[in-house]
């Protein structure tokens, strides 16, 4: 399948390239939030952030902090969100995995999710399952 950010890897699509190494392109996003929001990507292709292996997730991050420290400056931003949206439903459009450094600005926006009335209950039932999934998951994780 056609891959725009292995294009953007291979020379072979325009990208407004700031930061590049043997592992990892970093570019600035073509329909920005605001100037200077950034992609960090690593340069082989993984799907989402659940199939980066560990080693490789983490020269990422370490990137993402870089970067971001730069970004921050640059455009002389307030803060900024490091986010990744992983799947359709929260946002995915590109299926190479990367993170996004938005610049935000006080009063520039806000996110806003569906708030819904959460029980106690609902909270711990939902707190038993992911530690249910996570004792499964136990023997690869190397934190
Ligand atoms: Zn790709």
């Amino acid at each position: 399948m056609e891959c725009i950010f292995c294009n953007i890897v291979n020379h072979n699509a325009e990208a407004e390239i700031i930061f590049e190494d043997d592992e990892i392109i970093a570019f600035l996003d073509i329909q920005p939030i605001n100037y200077g929001h950034t992609l960090v990507v690593p340069k082989k292709h993984y799907d989402n952030f659940l199939t980066v292996p560990q080693e490789e997730l983490s020269r990422v991050i370490k990137t993402v902090q870089y970067i971001a420290g730069a970004v921050k400056r640059s455009v002389k931003a307030d803060g900024f969100n490091v986010i990744s949206n992983n799947g359709e439903s929260a946002g995915q459009t590109v299926y190479h995995f990367h993170f996004h450094i938005i610049p935000r600005f006080a009063d520039d926006f806000t996110f806003k999710p569906r708030f819904k009335n959460y029980t106690d209950e609902g909270i711990k039932e939902y707190a038993d399952k992911i530690r249910s999934v996570l004792s499964k998951y136990k023997d690869i994780y190397n934190g």
